[in-house]
């Protein structure tokens, strides 16, 4: 008996091939398996009972970083089907009857769905040979196998074979050879698989590139530099860090300075033993932490132990991002170090370098040493960034480990809820219901759209059928580099999925995007449509996707700033989505003067200045902040009368209704942050100092908002129109400082909490007055742990369904994805 199946999903890159070859080895079967590009095709002759055998195997012992999306099988009759016909459909025949072949890779044009798997770390058969004194890639930083190394970062173009990635210039030594011919070997058919004969090697230079010494000597001598307080950048798999160690106070600073980068939190790499030392951590993100994916996860400093083994100069936070080793070269930098500093080698909003010339150009007023090697990175990718928020892991940033695989959407949940909405009695139409979900789904497989989202924190989108392919993570796009980059992404990302069409393009509202120039490049290559959707629909639409919701729901959306509909910033909505996936802007934050527009995001006591004049006279106001004169450089008595001048007549200002803004004129009136170093500075840092205010205060003021009548909600909250009154919750501020009723980080929590609770009753009257019973948060503010957990078990609590994010970031690093969702939404199931 002869079958053909087809399975695509993540098949490429992951052992399947060696896999097939050993379950049709293990259940007597002849036939072959090929790679096609974007999927796998196996051919099996044997008896019914050996071929099912088969076919439990292939969906039971799959290996562990392989997915199946679609299995398809085929019977083949080998009496009709007989001569030249069949000779076509299979590769050799007369073969087919003596062995179980593996088959190079063809490379097919098709637009068949298939997927490149993220880059993986180090898996623990090879740390375990690292480590081995006996084995030939003892100590080989690049040492890798079928189960882990690097792959989307190396790759080329499809198939995932040897010569499309940039090991093509390492040919295999005799022994490297043996091990990928040998279907019983881990790295049979591995494509990254080499050895210090044969593979990549590492070398160290100066600061001007001079070559100082090669391989295991190199390695060596780095490990000492960094003992010793030098700052050196280092060439991994994906992407290049600078590198110190993260408890010398010196080399910490010295590195602040030469990247002028003061006080962001920098990310640090420690041990799989010694990380307990210096943070604390759940389950889940311990998890997270040791998975394949190996990203930075946000842990909680531990009290006694931090300021031990980690300079406190690493992160003015009270949580301290941590990853651990992902490749060998990683495992060989640990000697007597318990962490180093590990930040990615890029000039503040530029991409990171990863060509040696560009490094070492790049980088040479900054680090004083390069270990760099002589393999390619194709494909940049920065490290990716996880923070434990209401029990769950929400991504900050979806990059390495990541990319480019896609999140699914089960299309046929939005198709059943239009039918619901069609017809009333389910049953009585139950068939035709079906064919109306088959041809949404087979609708949709045919579109391929790319979004290209929208300007700080940029990731692209392309969607195809139910997959979609968010890139790697980009950056702030307004830059003409990181434009570049995002350019250079998309066209990658149509080149590693074999997309040769585009059928629409989407992107933000905002006229002056850098990434609208680019989508409309696209519509005239492709010539496809362009549609534009606003900044926090595509939020709104980023969390149903993520969460595979299609019904009406109120969606909260927080950030610091989105193009809205009325030309104005918008950044704390409340959005109502109906079943026709409409829009609806039915409550906000009230709207704010941000004063010379960006400069009141950097210095966020203009904000202040201008919200508190709202509420008391303009010279009352002049005078209370012109205490803060001396607290930092930019602030003088000449400044803040112009700032004065500006509220007067209105001049040069724009109209915000972002939660960042009134976060940060917080953060300003305690003394937390006076000027914006990095994008949401004043906002992070008022979270910390928020959480840092003792247990026994922190239930005193939740107490106090919980019990606050309605006559003073009353005057917080504008009923009618579900507008939020910033400028009294920014007064209420001053008044508990004024009166000093709370300690200032008392303070902090209580301008968290009273938001969060305004936010929940605004919400919770809009569902009851429009019957709804799901409510969402999303937006970067939703990173925010106070405000989302006090949201979250508050809203539960009254009864309502909850939707956050799972596998999509809550901030601008999702909106592309909510940009082709939305697309899909009011496009093509309307
Ligand atoms: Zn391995
Ligand atoms: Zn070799």
């Amino acid at each position: 008996m002869l079958k053909k199946i087809f399975v695509s999903g993540i098949v490429q890159g992951v052992g399947f091939r060696p896999f097939v070859y050993n379950i049709a080895k293990k259940n007597n079967l002849k036939g072959y398996v090929k790679n096609k590009g974007n999927f796998v095709e196996i051919v099996v002759n044997g008896n019914l009972k050996d071929i099912n055998n088969f076919l439990i195997n292939l969906k039971e012992e799959k290996p562990v970083l392989s997915k199946i999306n679609k299995l398809e099988i085929e019977d083949i009759d080998t009496n009709n089907d007989l001569d030249n016909d069949l000779n076509n459909k299979l590769d050799g025949l007369e073969e087919l009857n003596k062995e179980f072949h593996i088959y190079s890779s063809q490379n097919v044009n098709n637009e068949v769905a298939g997927t490149i798997p993220p880059d993986i770390a180090l898996c623990d058969d090879c740390i375990k040979e690292l480590k081995d004194k006996k084995d030939i890639r003892y100590e080989y930083p690049f040492i890798a196998c079928v189960n882990c190394g690097p792959r989307f970062t190396v790759i080329k173009k499809l198939p995932y074979d040897r010569e499309n990635t940039s090991m093509d210039k390492f040919p295999l030594c005799e022994n490297c050879e043996k091990e990928y011919k040998n279907p019983n070997d881990r790295r049979f058919h591995a494509q990254a698989n080499c050895c210090d004969k044969c593979g990549p090697k590492v070398f160290l230079t100066d600061s001007n590139g001079n070559k100082l010494l090669e391989k295991e000597s190199a390695i060596k001598k780095a490990v000492e530099l960094l003992e010793d307080g030098k700052i050196l950048a280092i060439k991994g798999i994906g992407g290049t860090h600078l590198v110190c160690d993260a408890n010398n106070d010196d080399a910490i600073l010295e590195l602040r300075k030469r990247l002028n980068r003061p006080t962001q939190a920098f990310a640090i790499m420690s041990t799989e033993e010694k990380y307990p030392l210096f943070s604390k951590f759940t389950k889940i993100e311990e998890e997270a932490l040791n998975s394949y994916r190996r990203p930075i996860v946000a842990l909680k400093k531990k009290e006694n132990g931090y300021n031990k083994y980690i300079s406190e100069n690493i992160s003015n936070l009270d949580t301290v991002g941590v990853m651990l080793p992902y490749s060998g070269l990683h495992y060989l930098l640990f000697g007597k170090c318990t962490a180093y500093v590990m930040t990615s080698a890029n000039l503040p909003g530029l991409p990171m370098a990863i060509t040696n010339d560009k490094i070492i150009e790049s980088l040479k007023d900054i680090a004083d040493y390069f270990l760099l090697h002589n393999r390619d990175i194709v494909n940049r990718c920065d490290d990716s960034v996880l923070k434990l928020i209401s029990n769950r892991m929400m991504i900050l940033r979806r990059s390495r480990g990541y990319a480019p695989e896609p999140i699914e959407i089960d299309f046929s949940k939005m198709a059943e809820f239009e039918n619901k909405n069609k017809y009333k009695n389910k049953d009585e139409n139950e068939n035709e219901n079906k064919e109306i979900i088959n041809e949404l789904n087979n609708k949709k497989i045919e579109k391929n759209i790319i979004s290209v989202g929208a300007e700080l924190n940029s990731v692209a989108c392309l969607t195809k059928g139910n997959k979609f392919y968010m890139t790697q993570y980009i950056g702030n796009t307004s830059k003409y580099e990181t434009y570049n980059y995002l350019k250079d992404a998309v066209h990658n990302i149509l080149r590693l999925t074999n997309t040769n069409k585009l059928d629409t393009i989407v992107c933000d509202l905002h006229p002056q995007f850098n990434s609208k120039k680019f989508a409309n490049e696209l519509t005239k290559e492709y010539d496809a449509p362009m549609f534009e959707i606003q900044h926090h629909a595509a939020h709104v639409y980023s969390l149903m996707g993520d969460n595979g919701f299609f019904e009406p729901n109120i969606t909260i959306a927080l950030d610091g700033l989105g193009y809205g509909k009325d030309g104005n910033i918008w950044g704390g909505e409340l959005l109502y989505c109906d079943k026709n996936y409409e829009i609806h802007r039915i409550g906000h934050l009230e709207e704010q003067l941000q004063l010379g527009g960006d400069l009141s995001t950097k210095y966020p006591l203009r904000m202040l200045f201008s919200i508190l004049s709202k509420k008391m006279s303009l010279d009352e106001s002049f005078e209370f902040v012109k205490k803060y004169i001396g607290k930092y450089p930019e602030l003088t008595e000449k400044e803040l009368k112009l700032i004065k001048m500006q509220i007067k007549s209105g001049l040069n200002t724009a109209i915000t209704t972002s939660t960042g803004r009134v976060l940060d004129s917080v953060a300003a009136l305690l003394s937390v942050c006076f000027k914006k170093t990095y994008d949401g500075e004043p906002s992070i840092r008022l979270e910390a100092f928020a959480n840092s205010c003792d247990e026994k205060e922190k239930k005193q003021i939740l107490e106090f908002v919980e019990n606050m009548d309605n006559i003073r909600y009353s005057r917080l909250i504008d009923y009618e129109n579900n507008i939020i009154k910033t400028s009294e919750i920014v007064y209420d501020c001053y008044t508990l400082l004024q009166n000093e009723v709370f300690s200032k980080k008392g303070i902090a929590y209580y301008a968290h909490l009273v938001l969060a609770n305004c936010l929940c009753i605004i919400s919770e009257n809009s569902a009851k007055k429009l019957n709804i019973n799901t409510l969402g948060l999303t937006g970067g503010v939703s990173y925010n742990r106070i405000i989302t957990e006090y949201m979250v078990i508050k809203l539960k609590n009254k009864g309502f369904n909850i939707l956050l994010h799972n596998n999509v970031p809550n901030g601008d690093g999702g909106i592309a994805f909510g940009q082709s969702v939305g697309y899909i939404l009011k496009n093509e199931i309307n």
